[in-house]
Parts: structure tokens; C-alpha cells; sequence
């Protein structure tokens, strides 16, 4: 088995993962565009034979571990023969948000439908990619059906942990699917995004929830800026808001993904229909009157809202960074978010401990840290064995 780290050693995001057998079967782990905030630095376009260009044998697969840019931005980059897999859920959910992309022209025709042709896993089902085993490993992060992916060929096991955490309402289950699925393993290629960003105690997202609610309570009308596919976090915010008794509004997109994950959900936390509503200009005495928790994002359509509630609460529920005037990509939305924003949100990625957790239980020979800007921190971890 051969791993050739192709990009995101030193850096948060753009990953891309080689792993070889002996007999030449090649399979790339996610193919990530840079984070803009990289942008300003060198931002050399990912070039590899038999993924990008045919100058030699094309990859026999490409495996996705969740729907984040940083981790599937380049699909419309691959060599057209080379098939795309992802989790089944994912690809409806990046489906969901690609075709509003392509209705409002940002992205063209012809990538919805490379998306459209995406191969899906889903567990407990192995797949095989000739003489590669790869077992998904679903996990909680923020974004939805993540997943860690167990390795194995040519007599090693190798786990590939994408972007997980333990600290969101799926986390308690990550542990004991290793125990079951995976056991030890040779090596291990672990995300370490926390280990340069996070400083405070890590928030489980059942904490933020609880501050939520009290927000909620304090306030009748309130804005929470935060990612429309990050679901753990959506359904933390419909139940704060339920339980203070505001109404909880989603716009039309927003809409169509929790109304795809309720069809889906297992548990009650994640059903969302006939809780939340849709908004329309018939909604507005009602917001007025109740009181509203509305998640939004940086466009015009939220802007407008923005302004029709002058009095409003604006909740940030997003990376910090984002606001960070440097990274001028985000500066419409920095111009967007009031000063006297209140802050509330907790990391999708794990912490040093949780990481340590994940090594205790798999204790590998080799770990190679990705999607980290403090790669050195892992020589720290020290495996009990
Ligand atoms: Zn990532
Ligand atoms: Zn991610």
C-alpha cells in the first residue's frame, strides 16, 4: 500500500488523499478546493496524472468523505472516466444546494450533471475498488453523512478520518463504530483543523443549544447566520426556538433540505416538518406577533428580510475567521453581520482530546496529520497501548 499525499499536509482544506496498491489500483480520498482564505497565498491549480490529466493510467476511483468544497470542489477537475463516489444522503443534500446554484447561474449546466452521475455508498456497505477495500465509517461533523473510510489492501489497514468530531448529538456513536468496524490499524491520516484555530473549551452542540434557547427567550425576533447544511446545528436551532416558543422560519432552499433530511431521519431530532415555516410575505404578522428564530446566509434575499426586522437580534453561528477583514472573499458578508452580533457556535472538527480518543482506540503505527495548519501538535499524542 502506497499513500501519496498529493495536498493539505500544511494546510486546512483542499485535500486530496493517493492510495496505491501493489498491483497499481489507484483511488484518490476527496478532491478539495483550497479554502479562499488561501487564495492570497500560492494558489497552485491540483495537477496529477491520471486524476487531472491523462498522461498516465487514469485513477480507478475517486471516494468523497463528505459535501464540504474543501473536500469535493474540484469533481468538475477529474478525468471524465473516473468514477465519483459519495455518501447517498450527501449527494442529495450537495444536489439540493448545487441545482439552486446552477438555477441562479453561478455554476454551469454541465457540472450538475457530472454531480448527477456521482456513485453513491452507503453503510454498513463495503465497496470494492478492485483489489481496495473501503469500509465508510458515518460520523458527526457539520456536515451531514460524513464519513471516515477504513482502507485495506495488500495486507495493511489504513483509516482516513475526513473531518470528524466527537462533541455534536451523533459523536457518542463514532468510538464504538471504530471499535466494531475498524479495530487497529497500520496507519492513520487524521484531520487536525482545532489544533492551530480553537483556544476556549470545546461547546458540545447540546450546550449551544441550551444558550440558544435562553437567546431565544431574551429576544423576539432573531437572525442566526449559519450554514444551511449544517444540519446538527439546524436542528439544535429549531429545537431552542420551539421550546422558547418563537416560530421557526426557513427560506425556500433552506426548506427543500430539511424537508429532504425529515425524509430520511431516523430520530425526531432531525424531523423538522411541521416545525419550522416556510417564509412568505403571509408569515410576516405572525413573525411580528410571535416572535421568529430565521437561519440565514449572505445574499441579497436575507439582507432584505434583515431590514424588514430592524430590531432584531443577529446570532453569528459560523467560523470566526470568516469575519476576519484579511480574508476579503467574505467581505459582503462581513459588511452583513451588525457589529453587536452575539456568538454562538461551536467547532465541527475535533479537538486534541478527541483525537487522542480516536488513537487510543485504533492505535496505529504511523500517523500522518492532513487539514491542519499545526501539524506538529500530533507528535504530542503519545498511544497507550
Ligand atoms: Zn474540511
Ligand atoms: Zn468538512
Amino acid at each position: 500500500m502506497q499513500i501519496i499525499i498529493h495536498r493539505g499536509t500544511h494546510q486546512i482544506g483542499g485535500c486530496v488523499t493517493e492510495i496505491r496498491s501493489q498491483k497499481g489500483t489507484r483511488i484518490a480520498i476527496d478532491i478539495g478546493k483550497n479554502l479562499p482564505s488561501m487564495y492570497k497565498k500560492e494558489n497552485i491549480e491540483l495537477d496529477v496524472a491520471g486524476l487531472t490529466n491523462n498522461s498516465e493510467k487514469p485513477f480507478d476511483a475517486v471516494i468523497i468523505t463528505h459535501y464540504h468544497g474543501d473536500h469535493i470542489g474540484l469533481y468538475n477537475k477529474i478525468l471524465k472516466e473516473i468514477p465519483i463516489y459519495i455518501g447517498d444522503v450527501s449527494k442529495e443534500i450537495y444536489k439540493i444546494i448545487q441545482e439552486s446554484l446552477e438555477f441562479a447561474n453561478i455554476i454551469p449546466k454541465k457540472d450538475l450533471e457530472i454531480i448527477k452521475e456521482f456513485k453513491t455508498y452507503k453503510i454498513p456497505n463495503k465497496l470494492k475498488i478492485n483489489d481496495i477495500l473501503i469500509t465508510p465509517i458515518e460520523v458527526d461533523h457539520s456536515a451531514f453523512n460524513a464519513h471516515m473510510l477504513k482502507i485495506e489492501c495488500d495486507g495493511k489497514t489504513l483509516l482516513h478520518t475526513g473531518d470528524f468530531r466527537l462533541h455534536g448529538q451523533r459523536g457518542k456513536s463514532v468510538i464504538p463504530a471504530l471499535e466494531k468496524y475498524v479495530g487497529k490499524v497500520d496507519c492513520l491520516i487524521c484531520e487536525g483543523t482545532t489544533l492551530s484555530r480553537e483556544k476556549e473549551p470545546t461547546l458540545t452542540e447540546f450546550q449551544l443549544q441550551n444558550k440558544a434557547q435562553q437567546i431565544f427567550k431574551d429576544n423576539k425576533y432573531n437572525f442566526v447566520f449559519c450554514s444551511c447544511t449544517n444540519i446538527d446545528r439546524l436542528a439544535a436551532l429549531k429545537e431552542a426556538s420551539i421550546k422558547a416558543g418563537r416560530l421557526f422560519v426557513c427560506d425556500i432552499i433552506q426548506a427543500k433540505i430539511l424537508d429532504y433530511i425529515d425524509s430520511i431521519a431516523r430520530s425526531d431530532y432531525y424531523k423538522f416538518q411541521g416545525k419550522y415555516k416556510k417564509y412568505s410575505n403571509k408569515i410576516i404578522s405572525d413573525m411580528t406577533k410571535k416572535g421568529f428564530v430565521m437561519p440565514i446566509r449572505n445574499n441579497n434575499f436575507s439582507r432584505k428580510i434583515m431590514q424588514m426586522f430592524p430590531e432584531s437580534k443577529f446570532i453569528y453561528s459560523n467560523w470566526l475567521g470568516y469575519l476576519n477583514p484579511e480574508f476579503e472573499e467574505y467581505k459582503t458578508l462581513q459588511e452583513l453581520v451588525p457589529n453587536d452580533y452575539i456568538y454562538l457556535h461551536t467547532s465541527g472538527h475535533a479537538d486534541l482530546e478527541s483525537i487522542k480518543m480516536v488513537c487510543e482506540t485504533i492505535e496505529p503505527e504511523v500517523i500522518i496529520p492532513i487539514h491542519s495548519e499545526q501539524p506538529e501538535v500530533f507528535k504530542t499524542i503519545r498511544i497507550k497501548k
